[in-house]
């Protein structure tokens, strides 16, 4: 960023801080996570966030959110502070990582289309973390291709009435509410005809059913059977759900990359430490070349995705074009990331694998980030679109 040196040197200093404020939350914070049930996991860990005044950045100054100073405008929510909280949430705990997320990715969407009315009532709660968030989006029919989202929203006596199911929702049973990404209009296909909407969990008519990936996240299918929503729960305008979902996911990607960075960095610590105190043929592993070079692989490969994440949160947050940069930021540190807490395994030898070891559990959490927010081959497209527009 250009412009006065004054500027640059307090947006540092503020994220500086905020870094090593989150850094020694999540050390400290991590192992009371350890052992619990997976809901409670998640909910202890957002009232965590929230009790440290983390989970505020990812609301709004103007609608109760921290102050983003100079890093952002008052009506979004900074990606570089994003970014930096979760790269060091990832390096301590997957977990605190998700649940900081989602609070953001489940109401940007109110932040950006709910009346006054509703962003009063809704975002505070999201900030201090009594409201949990969920976005829902994917249908067992639509996943990289949002426009054939087909869960129905219908107009009937001035209300809303939605029907549908969606499926790989975050924090589905544990949130408060859902933002709904529903056809209003249009056939299967038509990206028009698609709008968002806020609904309560509580609304009658949502059923969830939770189910378990590869690692610890609070996530399931969600069924909605004739839930009336108020007109005021409509977010932005009729037919513009999709540009609202595109908005949040353009804000929100960037930080995945950097969830990425911080497992990847955690995993080059533990082989390093790892290979400078582990003897085998009477020294230590760290004297083999061919693990030195890999160490300096993963060091080089890691400090160039957290490059591509500064640049494109940079670009994000000062409104600049940069949706090359996000795909580009999101495509390599995920798969970089995939690929160092993979030689991570590997220079653990059987402790890689073993159940409950750091690295283990690494590599299982890094993996869905190569999926979710856009998968690897659909920032690939983005990017090819971009060079050949
Ligand atoms: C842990 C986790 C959490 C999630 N949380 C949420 C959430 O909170 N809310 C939500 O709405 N969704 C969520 N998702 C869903 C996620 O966004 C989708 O899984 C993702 O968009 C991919 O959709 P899909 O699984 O249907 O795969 P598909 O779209 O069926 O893709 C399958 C494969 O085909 C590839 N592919 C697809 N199209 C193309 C193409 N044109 N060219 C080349 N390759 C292509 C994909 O890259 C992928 O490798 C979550 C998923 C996971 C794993």
């Amino acid at each position: 960023m250009g412009g006065s040196g004054g500027v640059v040197v307090s947006e540092t200093s503020q994220l500086d801080a905020l870094r090593d404020r989150t850094r020694t939350f999540g050390r400290d914070t991590a192992p009371e996570l350890e052992g619990l049930a997976e809901a409670d996991a998640a909910q202890a860990a957002l009232r965590a966030l929230a009790g440290a005044g983390l989970a505020a950045w990812t609301v709004p100054a103007r609608d109760g959110g921290a102050d983003a100073g100079n890093l952002c405008g008052a009506d979004t929510v900074s990606v570089r502070a994003l970014s930096c909280l979760r790269d060091e949430l990832a390096y301590h705990s997957g977990m605190l990582d998700v649940m900081l997320v989602m609070q953001g990715l489940g109401s940007f969407a109110v932040a950006r289309g709910g009346s006054d009315a509703l962003r009063a009532d809704v975002l505070p709660g999201v900030a201090s973390g009594e409201a949990i968030a969920a976005f829902a989006l994917t249908e067992p029919g639509a996943g990289s291709s949002l426009a054939d989202v087909e869960t129905f929203a219908a107009k009937r006596d001035g209300a809303w009435v939605l029907n549908g199911q969606k499926t790989f929702i975050s924090n589905a049973g544990i949130a408060r509410f859902y933002t709904v990404l529903a056809r209003t209009s249009g056939e299967k296909g038509d990206a028009q005809g698609l709008s968002m909407f806020f609904v309560p969990a509580d609304v009658w008519g949502i059923d969830v059913e939770p189910f378990e990936v590869i690692a610890p996240h609070p996530i399931g299918d969600v069924r909605f059977v004739d839930c009336e929503l108020p007109d005021a729960f409509l977010l932005g305008e009729e037919g513009g759900g999709m540009e609202l979902a595109l908005a949040t996911l353009s804000r929100f990607r960037t930080s995945v990359a950097a969830a990425a960075n911080g497992f990847a960095r955690r995993a080059l610590d533990e082989s390093l430490a790892h290979l400078s105190q582990r003897k085998q043929f009477g020294k230590p592993l760290i004297k083999n070349q061919a693990l030195r070079f890999d160490l300096a692989e993963m060091d080089a490969r890691l400090r160039a995705a957290q490059l591509l994440v500064d640049e494109a949160a940079l670009l994000v947050d000062t409104e600049q074009p940069s949706t090359l940069a996000v795909a580009r930021a999101k495509l390599i540190a995920t798969e970089t990331a995939g690929w160092i807490c993979d030689r991570a395994v590997q220079h653990l030898g059987g402790l890689g694998v073993k159940r409950g070891h750091i690295v283990e559990r690494l590599y299982r959490d890094v993996r869905a980030l190569r999926i979710y927010e856009g998968t690897s081959e659909i920032q690939k497209l983005i990017i090819a679109n971009e060079l050949t527009r």
